[in-house]
């Protein structure tokens, strides 16, 4: 198995077919992409809110392309996050125009804060094999905050005119879920030949709806295992991508004009997964679903609003359900 790089450089703000490739790779390999923030590197400080170009860069640029051989329309593409590290600080900016808070801000405030680890000691009082180190950051005076690193913005090439990494859509893009960290595995559709993935908007950490604007926005580099599910292999994930794997469960990740139609649109991917996959009908589906399902915001604040509809593996299990 190969093993690319992907510099800062390779990057895009749209994900659509026919761009350059930035690298080729087998399905198999292992692929490292090196990503800017959602600022597009700007060098954000509190003095500096717009940064020291003085403007606005690309909006939450991606790394890549990656083509990945093999991969035609109608498959889909498996991406294992192996590893994720941060550079060592992130950025918030407030938006006066965006965002549920943005009525209270006249202008843009930023705040960068710096990444550290701390010893936290075990169950077992402080027995050397018991002490973790976590990485995380200081709020102020009162609150230390752990990270909790994930992807933005993660997506193949949309199909037709493609979509900017600031959109979500089924091809994956800025859907800011916090899920997509390392351990779990995302299934994103192929709609033009090599996938075209890319990669950008880490975060170190970020609430369920990513309420003023943005979470801990920084750049690092994501490690990712990419393998190629040719359209029968793939299955029932194939209609419900994006979809992603994590320890505890599964979950379609749906992007909408608003909330309650990416919700809805969660639930019936959801609903329609299980009944091909558990062989259930439409009314235990959605019994089921409605039992042991949950629907959970994953952002408000981009130009489609996201809900993922979440279900336990343990349910899976129970019905013999593998993912391929
Ligand atoms: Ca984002
Ligand atoms: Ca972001």
């Amino acid at each position: 198995m190969n093993r690319i790089t992907i510099s800062k450089d390779y990057v895009v703000d749209i994900l659509k077919e026919g761009q350059k490739p930035a690298a080729f790779c087998e399905s198999g390999d292992t692929a490292v992409f090196e990503t800017r923030d959602c600022y597009d590197d700007n060098d954000i400080t509190e003095e500096l809110p717009l940064g020291s170009s003085g403007h606005d860069g690309l909006e939450n640029p991606a790394t890549g392309p990656l083509y990945v051989k093999g991969a035609e329309p109608g498959d889909v593409l498996k991406v294992e996050i192996l590893d994720i590290r941060l550079r060592e600080y992130g950025i918030m900016r407030t938006s006066p125009t965006d965002g549920a808070f943005h009525h209270l801000y006249e202008k843009r405030t930023a705040r960068r804060f710096y990444f550290e680890k701390r010893t936290e000691e075990g169950d077992k009082g402080g027995e050397e094999c018991c002490a973790q180190e976590k990485l995380g950051f200081r709020f102020d005076d009162r609150l230390w905050v752990d990270c909790q690193v994930m992807i933005g913005v993660i997506g193949t090439a949309a199909a037709g005119d493609g979509v900017l990494t600031i959109t979500p859509g089924t091809h994956g893009g800025n859907l800011d879920c916090t899920k997509i960290g390392v351990g779990t595995s995302l299934y994103l559709p192929v709609n033009t030949p090599g996938a075209l993935l890319a990669i950008g908007d880490l975060h170190a950490r970020m609430g369920d709806g990513e309420m003023m604007i943005c979470g801990m926005e920084t750049a690092g580099t994501v490690t990712v295992k990419v393998t190629v599910l040719k359209k029968e292999a793939a299955g029932p994930v194939r209609e419900a991508v994006p979809f992603l794997e994590t320890a505890e469960a599964v979950m379609s990740i749906q992007s909408a004009e608003t909330l309650d139609e990416a919700a809805e649109a969660a639930a019936r991917k959801m609903e329609h997964f299980l009944t091909e996959a558990a062989g259930l009908d439409d009314v235990n589906a959605g019994m089921l679903l409605s039992l042991m399902g949950n629907l959970v915001v994953c952002q408000i604040v981009n130009p489609l609003k996201t809900v993922r509809c979440e279900l336990t593996k343990t349910v899976l299990e129970r019905y013999g359900v593998k993912l391929p």
